[in-house]
């Protein structure tokens, strides 16, 4: 089940990059800048089972504001450990909590099984705080990136079955695996006809970059030495960034596993044939409970990897580093 942000927003539209890998995390979306606070929602261990909360301390919804004050759009998210489904509260909601330092928002845990199983799913409720209702909105995992370019409009709509028609519009274009285009639907939101888009962008791949890094590494993982046919020519400056090249210098033969970790910013190799492991990252698994696996990439992250035996196909130790202050979001 993918809980980090970027497995969503990634497979919604590769134009995506992290600019800041800590929480609150900043990513660009499609050409706009989002600050997102993420955390696991949990049972909030009152009277009502069916009461989840997400907590946010004092100092994150501070960066928030200041970010949002400097042009960011800001996300709070809530992901569950038992769906593949995320929460979204409403910004001037959660910045209107006035505790003193960890504050809570609440979400009913049955929304996450019927976003599960419908797609999405509506609580709605009076904010003390803003003096009017807030509605809380709870979609299936790959809704992410649509949540994130409509959120204005999303969190006007006022019951279960207005979101459900919202949602039916626009997921067959959201399921499709690879798309690429714009998607404008007319919808009813809050008694009023609304435009409504969905932006997903995919570059094509070159079949020659792919030949090339495949055969320099013999069809081998570089970190692993697996063949098996599961193994990807990834590139270095990643693929949705400008300074990307097509050349097998850019490029290191990965198995699955381990473009997966590179491209999570989990494990990266660098120059000199060492990695580079995020320890913020690892962090950030640990606390959401998702660390199972971490003993093994630790040691391979104190080992080496391996370079084809021709030093002119090697991985250029400048795009090395820079792969990892891009995937770090540290790259000027
Ligand atoms: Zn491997």
């Amino acid at each position: 089940m993918p809980f980090l942000l970027g497995d969503y927003l990634r497979a919604y539209s590769q134009d995506f990059r992290i600019l800041s890998s800590s929480n609150p995390y900043r990513f660009a979306l499609n050409g706009l800048n989002y600050s997102a606070h993420v955390s696991l929602a949990h049972f909030a261990a009152r009277k009502n089972p069916d009461e989840w909360r997400i907590q946010i301390p004092r100092s994150v919804r501070e960066t928030q504001i200041a970010r949002e004050q400097a042009g960011d759009i800001v996300l709070f998210i809530g992901f569950f450990d038992d769906y593949p489904a995320f929460t979204a509260w409403e910004a001037s909601y959660v910045l209107s909590l006035n505790s003193k330092d960890i504050g809570s928002v609440y979400v009913p845990h049955s929304n996450a099984n019927d976003a599960s199983t419908n797609m999405a799913a509506l609580d709605r409720r009076a904010a003390r705080n803003l003096g009017r209702n807030t509605t809380k909105l709870t979609f299936r995992g790959e809704f992410l990136g649509f949540y994130a370019e409509n959120l204005n409009l999303l969190h006007q709509v006022e019951t279960g079955a207005q979101l459900l028609r919202v949602v039916e519009q626009f997921s067959d274009f959201i399921e499709q695996a690879e798309p690429s285009g714009t998607e404008n639907q007319l919808v009813e939101i809050a008694g009023r006809r609304r435009k409504v888009s969905s932006v997903r962008k995919n570059y094509p791949r070159n079949p020659h970059f792919r030949d090339s890094v495949m055969s320099a590494y013999s069809g081998s993982c570089a970190i692993c030495r697996k063949q098996l046919g599961i193994v990807e020519a990834a590139h270095i400056i990643p693929h949705n960034h400008p300074d990307c090249v097509e050349a097998v210098t850019n490029g290191i033969a990965l198995c699955v596993e381990h473009h997966r970790l590179y491209d999570a910013a989990l494990l990266m190799p660098t120059a000199g044939q060492r990695f580079v492991l995020n320890n913020q990252r690892v962090e950030h698994l640990k606390n959401i409970g998702q660390d199972s696996g971490l003993d093994e990439v630790r040691i391979l992250a104190a080992g080496s990897y391996e370079v084809p035996h021709d030093a002119q196909f090697n991985p250029n130790e400048e795009f090395l580093k820079r792969g990892v202050r891009i995937r770090l979001g540290t790259d000027a």
